[in-house]
């Protein structure tokens, strides 16, 4: 289709991803562009660099001035969508003016899931981070608070327990579970995570929730399921996402936790795609419909649908899960899966992360699926390259023969004979601390 109306519902990652893939393949028709905020494209995951420094506000906005102008892109900012209609192709906005199109792509992301517990949801005290109001709205608080209760040991909860923190804010990072980022880490990569933030002055307090919440004039009071109390200026929920799909009827499109799609973004109705955190996208890959949540792939998903819309067929290959990030002075990363289920399982851990870099991968059958990396991040490129060949590590890896994760690496990245690493390159020619790695079947090994 190179014609007709394309309306795109958002203005994230995926949407504008999307508008810019379709007019680069020589999409001429209209593109109106809807979103329920009256602000340009705001990246979620650089709010964390703005609260460090690292970045002013302004770098937030990931698009240069004039990109809707120069890619002939109508928007309706500040306009919600509240109902879609798959088999008459049109939406519904907030004051009920109804939209016709010809494809329409729902790019409407996620939004913070605040859990169902008793003051919580009242509390002017509690904070959610997800658009550029809510992180105005947490920046601002912290310029005055001097405790802060962090709920959630997801990737964000650490990164703004760490944040919390480095501003002097006395924190406490609450869990539900047994470890900390349950989702792509090893329990005890976790625990030596867990060990370094506490060293850095955060409370970490696991196997640990929130019964009740009260606010108390200036902060909050939380009521912990230990029975203890924890009063606090302000109360960071970080306990996990959903899909902003209010406006669909899951009788007229597939959902499962967010709208199915193939690997080209349509969904189960004609001239209906969905990309980013609002779609869990077939993954050739694993097989499955995956929710991978992060922006790279948002994005990737977005050109994909805009490409598809202008008649240039695309697909996504599939993805693997991957993350880097900072924490203090340490820098963790995961590519893959570390517990990958059925099967004889692995975990072989290789350094020291103070010293040259800690790595432990996981095996399912002599082949690699995962791994956690503390200091050695450059790795997760190659490894995930290796992966997605199907790698299998040498009999001395799985051994445990002498080992660095370079090395380590290279064993693998031998296996599907992608060539070697250049040590001279990532470990500035020192050659890095050779530890003996500890290899055990699934679970027990022992951390750096
Ligand atoms: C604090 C934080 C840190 C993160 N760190 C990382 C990281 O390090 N690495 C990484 O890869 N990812 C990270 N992420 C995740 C990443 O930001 C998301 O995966 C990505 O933003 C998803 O893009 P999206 O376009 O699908 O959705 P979004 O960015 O959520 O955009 C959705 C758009 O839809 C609009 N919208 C919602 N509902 C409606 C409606 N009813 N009508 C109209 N418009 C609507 C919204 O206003 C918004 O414009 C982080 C996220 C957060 C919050």
């Amino acid at each position: 289709m190179r014609n007709g109306r394309f309306v795109i519902l958002g203005n994230g990652g995926a949407a504008v991803s999307a508008a810019e893939a379709a007019r680069l393949s020589g999409y001429r028709g209209e593109i109106l562009l809807v979103s329920d905020v009256a602000e340009p494209a705001f990246n979620p995951m650089l709010s964390p660099y703005y609260f460090k420094g690292k970045i002013p506000w302004a770098g937030c906005y990931p698009l240069a001035a004039g990109f809707y102008r120069d890619h002939d892109v109508a928007c309706r900012l500040g306009e919600p969508v509240v109902a879609l209609d798959p088999d008459r192709r049109r939406i519904t906005l907030g004051d009920g003016r109804t939209v016709a199109y010809d494809a329409c792509l729902i790019a409407t992301g996620a939004a913070p899931a605040v859990p169902p517990i008793p003051g919580l949801r009242e509390s002017a005290h509690a904070f959610t981070l997800r658009n550029a109001a809510s992180a105005r709205r947490l920046d601002e608080q912290m310029l005055t608070a001097r405790r802060a209760i962090v709920f959630g040991v997801s990737l964000v909860g650490m990164k703004m327990a760490e944040i919390l923190a480095r501003r002097g804010i006395a924190v406490v990072l609450l869990g539900r579970g047994r470890q900390v980022l349950s989702r792509g880490t090893h329990p005890a990569v976790a625990a030596v995570l867990r060990r370094y933030i506490e060293a850095r002055g955060v409370d970490v307090r696991l196997g640990c929730t929130i019964a009740g919440v009260e606010d108390t004039g200036n902060g909050v009071l939380c009521r912990l399921s230990d029975g203890t109390t924890e009063p606090a200026d302000i109360l960071l929920v970080c306990t996990g996402i959903r899909p902003n799909l209010a406006f669909l009827d899951c009788g007229q499109v597939t959902i499962d936790q967010a709208v199915l799609t193939d690997e080209r973004m349509r969904t189960s109705a004609d001239g209906l795609y969905a990309a980013g955190d609002a779609c869990q996208a077939l993954n050739p890959i694993t097989g499955r419909h995956d929710w991978l949540g992060t922006w790279g792939n948002a994005c990737a998903q977005g050109r994909v649908a805009g490409r598809q819309v202008a008649g240039v067929d695309a697909a996504l290959p599939g993805a693997l899960p991957q993350h880097v990030s900072p924490f203090f002075d340490w820098t963790y990363a995961h590519v893959g899966d570390i517990q990958p289920g059925d099967g004889d399982v692995r975990h072989v851990a290789f350094g020291d992360a103070e010293d040259g870099g800690y790595a432990l991968f996981s095996f399912r059958d002599g082949i690699v699926t995962g791994a956690n990396m503390i200091n050695c991040a450059h790795l997760a490129g190659p490894l995930k390259s290796a992966i997605l060949r199907g790698a299998r590590g040498d009999e001395r890896l799985l051994r445990g023969g002498d080992g660095h994760p370079l090395a380590a690496a290279e064993s693998i990245l031998d296996g599907c004979r992608l060539g070697r690493l250049d040590h001279r390159q990532h470990d500035g020619g020192a050659g890095g601390r050779r530890a003996r790695p500890a290899v055990t079947a699934a679970g027990a090994f022992s951390p750096p």
